[in-house]
């Protein structure tokens, strides 16, 4: 590969244009202006690119660079929907008010998948306002939003989830969570983590009024986004 200072290669250009040079490349262009050209130990990795090939070569070469994408819910106890949680009703729970199903974990991950691929928030793709995506499973927000980073080029490789609540206890169906999101995903299990805290009494849902939920999903680019394999 050749480099230089930007400034100068483009007064050898402007030179050549207004001289009618013919020169074979930017070396020997600026060579031929006058200005010393030094030749310097290069390395492999340092590799030239020219031509389309190249550069999908090099894409493949280098290590995928890691994304993250959060996401964060949080949804009111009371008269409404039977609680759902990653997809597994949780019996007895306490009910909540939504216009989906209410699926406060679901709903984490699928803004943390459209946070990886850039695509807005769910409210975004689904608004709370159309009739259609009322009592809606929201594993379906949770395809969508995994079709739109897998069409921005983005592989899911981990999901890291937590349910915040004083109220129900959580641990009876964290293995039931983690495989349903994982099956969901595409992802093995050990690809999934699922936690579960309270928040000591504090706040509204250490009032019982209500709970949330955080979802980490990491993906690695694949390929150049609309480039679907
Ligand atoms: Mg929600």
């Amino acid at each position: 590969p050749q480099g230089f200072k930007r400034g100068l290669l483009v007064r050898a250009h402007a030179l050549a244009q207004e001289q009618g040079w013919e020169v074979t490349d930017d070396a020997s262009l600026v060579e031929r202006m006058g200005e010393p050209v030094l030749v310097v130990p290069g390395e492999e990795a340092n590799v030239k690119i020219t031509t389309p090939e190249d550069l999908a070569r090099l894409n493949q070469a280098r290590p995928a660079a890691p994304c993250v994408g959060l996401g964060y819910d949080a949804h009111r106890y009371g008269p409404g929907r039977p609680l759902v949680l990653g997809g597994i009703p949780i019996p007895n729970g306490p009910r909540v008010q939504a216009h989906s199903d209410g699926d406060v974990l679901l709903h984490a991950l699928t803004d943390a998948l459209l946070g990886c691929a850039g695509a807005g928030d769910i409210g975004l793709l689904f608004p709370d306002t159309d009739p259609a995506f009322e009592a809606m499973s929201s594993s379906i927000f949770v395809k969508e939003a995994l079709a739109r980073a897998q069409e921005a080029g983005l592989k899911i490789v981990h999901a890291d989830l937590t349910v915040v609540a004083q109220t129900p206890k959580i641990a009876p169906w964290r293995e039931q969570i983690a495989e349903n999101v994982a099956g969901l995903l595409g992802l093995e299990r050990g690809q999934v983590n699922v936690k579960a805290t309270t928040e000591e009494g504090l706040g509204f849902t250490g009032e019982k009024k209500g709970l949330k939920a955080y979802a980490l999903v990491t993906a690695v680019r694949e390929r150049p986004a609309g480039d679907r394999a």
